[in-house]
């Protein structure tokens, strides 16, 4: 069995729904659109650091859905999309604080543990490069609001983060989000995981990972308003039984679990 953040946190969110997706082969329809563009625009980065033309690239991943039944968010549409991505992309390049010398090697990075008990664990790492000359693990992030960078700190206690530098004891790492907003932005924001923090991850990991193999995938329980996970949970029609909303956002695809570590991919 072949473990990956992306299922870890899924665990931890809700054993239930990790249940619905994992095991038994429920996976969201893929029509969000900002989630799509994320990946096109992560294939124009590529092709920003092999010195391509990055917002040709952006234009032919972007149009190939085009054409497509896509959910956009309120005011957002195809254009829309197109020419933030550009601008970001063109930001990015005048702002020139990010270096990756061999983009071949250095980018979408596989790295693989094994753990006790015969298990694999997973991760997808965007990038290692430098910084402002400083090298570290770099995560891409395409998203409509600023991520938050107070207090001060905060950063080191992002799972995913840590996740990373537990999978390759790299302790310094960076998170360069591509914000689209009206006028878009873009975040440079770095820090450094301790010795504790990556020994912390790899105990939820495992405590996790225990609990997956024993079958224990009970609902998560206590949501109360506003935070209500169910919400926002694609799986929310199977715990309701409403066939309505199963047909609007799941598909189910048999044997999903031999490629789950793909995942990592869209995040
Ligand atoms: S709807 Fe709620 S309880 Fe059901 S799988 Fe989703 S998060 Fe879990």
């Amino acid at each position: 069995m072949t473990y990956s953040y992306t299922q870890i946190s899924q665990y931890l969110r809700c054993p239930r729904q990790y249940r619905y997706r994992y095991l038994d082969g429920w996976r969201e329809r893929d029509t969000r659109a900002a989630m799509i563009f994320g990946r096109c625009f992560e294939t124009a980065l590529s092709s920003y650091f092999c010195r391509e033309d990055s917002t040709a690239t952006l234009f032919k991943e972007w149009s190939q859905h085009r054409d497509s039944t896509l959910e956009y968010r309120k005011n957002d549409s195809w254009d829309r999309l197109y020419h933030q991505g550009v601008h970001l992309l063109e930001r990015f390049a005048q702002d020139d604080r990010v270096r990756i010398e061999h983009p071949k090697q250095d980018l979408q990075i596989q790295f693989k543990r094994s753990l006790p008990g015969g298990c694999n664990f997973v991760s997808y790492v965007d990038a290692i490069g430098e910084l402002d000359g400083s090298r570290c693990i770099i995560d891409w992030k395409t998203t409509t609001s600023r991520y938050p960078d107070e207090p001060e700190g905060l950063l080191s206690l992002d799972p995913q983060l840590a996740c990373y530098s537990w999978m390759t004891g790299v302790s310094d790492v960076a998170l360069i989000v591509f914000v689209r907003k009206q006028i878009p932005e873009i975040q440079y924001l770095k820090t450094s995981i301790s010795d504790e923090k990556r020994r912390e991850f790899g105990e939820v990991a495992f405590h996790a990972i225990r609990e997956i193999e024993a079958g224990n995938f009970q609902p998560h329980s206590g949501i109360r308003f506003p935070q209500n996970g169910c919400l926002s949970c694609s799986h929310l029609g199977l715990c309701l039984g409403s066939q309505q909303l199963i047909d609007s956002k799941l598909i189910r695809r048999p044997g999903a679990s031999d490629l789950d570590w793909l995942d990592q991919l869209e995040d």
